[in-house]
């Protein structure tokens, strides 16, 4: 099996079994993302435990490559301070853009240490369907920034 097939696999089996489908009750945030290019929409429902992000699900329909990053994101995020979730987002922005020698960073492996969200890193080579990927990821941010300020 090569990388781009193994890849393919952790994708479509998140996006048949997503993680963390859904709404959360009593969710401290709910951000909406919505990709017009593509079709895709979800909405990201999170809750905060102080600083740590105590559960986080996604509900909406488009495409696999938005639903498989978003089901990986909730994934990797439920547990993590903010602190953590804001240096995930870095390294997952900097996956689907790396372009030079980011010193932490492998050029030949950006997404390492990003777990099932490694998979992820093929897309960059689609310009069109980085927006899908990137789609959950924005929404996140909107929601750290809403945590930061409150
Ligand atoms: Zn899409």
């Amino acid at each position: 099996m090569s990388v781009e097939e193994l890849y393919r696999d952790v994708i479509l089996d998140h996006y048949r079994k997503p993680r963390h489908p859904g709404e959360i009750e009593n969710a401290d945030a709910k951000v909406e993302g919505v990709n017009p290019s593509c079709g895709d929409e979800l909405l990201l429902t999170l809750r905060w435990d102080d600083d740590t992000v105590a559960d986080a699900a996604i509900s909406g329909s488009g495409c696999s490559i938005s639903q498989a990053s978003a089901s990986m994101m909730t994934d990797k995020i439920i547990g993590m301070t903010a602190d953590e979730v804001r240096e995930l987002v870095g390294r997952f922005k900097a996956m689907m853009t790396i372009t030079d020698g980011d010193p932490g960073i492998d050029p030949d492996r950006p997404g390492a240490a990003l777990g099932d969200i490694e998979a992820l890193q093929g897309v960059r080579k689609f310009p069109v369907r980085i927006k899908c990927a990137d789609l959950a990821w924005t929404a996140l941010e909107e929601v750290l920034t809403q945590h930061s300020a409150a």
